[in-house]
């Protein structure tokens, strides 16, 4: 039996990348969507080992000292990690694995999973980005400036990944996302 591939998705937060993944795995199967453990408080309508697993530094800092995370980073303040063993369990039972991580997260699996399939999801502009994320609301100003400084440190990173896909419609991005799955379908078949 064929093993899943594993793929990482960034994008600078904002972008929609959640809209466009939702609607890849509409048209999915047989895949995994990793949910990470997260420091960060549940925004309105985030549910928890949905969304994330929602936990406390402390537990966090345990994870870490036992290894139970493929990845981890900082990111604005809070630390966000891929727990390990669901990913390598789905990977042997031949699931196509999902990462959404930032960039330092993307170098952390690019080292120890070189054979990982990198997306970047980008905003059709920086502007646009900001819009969204004023739209959105949920953070004060502060929080909200400092997640467009990391945008547009993190746009300078898109070169690195494997495919980048513009986010302008959600369904045609979705759908470049499709092809592109499909496509290492088909390399790994042939292999
Ligand atoms: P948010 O707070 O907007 O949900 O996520 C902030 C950033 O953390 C996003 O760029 C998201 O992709 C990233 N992130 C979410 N989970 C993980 C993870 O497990 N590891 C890493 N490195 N980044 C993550």
């Amino acid at each position: 039996m064929r093993e899943g591939k594993v793929y990482i998705v960034s994008a600078p937060s904002g972008c929609g990348k959640g809209t466009v993944l939702s609607a890849v795995f509409a048209r999915l199967k047989n895949y995994y969507f990793s949910v990470s453990a997260t420091t960060r408080a549940p925004r309105p309508g985030e549910q928890d080992g949905v969304n994330y697993h929602y936990i406390s530094r402390e537990q966090f800092l345990e994870m870490v000292k036992n290894d139970e995370f493929l990845e981890y980073a900082e990111y604005v303040g809070n630390y966000y990690g891929t727990p390990r063993a669901p990913v390598t369990e789905n990977v042997k039972m031949g699931n196509d694995v999902f990462l959404e991580i930032e960039i330092r997260g993307f170098q952390q699996i690019k080292e120890k999973l070189p054979e990982a399939v990198s997306i970047f999801i980008a905003p059709p502009s920086l502007e646009e980005l900001e819009r969204r994320l004023r739209g959105r609301s949920t953070e004060t100003e502060e929080k909200l400036r400092g997640r467009l400084e990391k945008a547009e440190k993190e746009m300078k990173y898109a070169g690195l990944f494997d495919y980048v896909v513009v986010n302008d419609q959600v369904e045609r991005a979705a759908g470049e996302i499709i092809s592109i799955v499909e496509a290492n379908q088909n390399s790994q078949k042939s292999r």
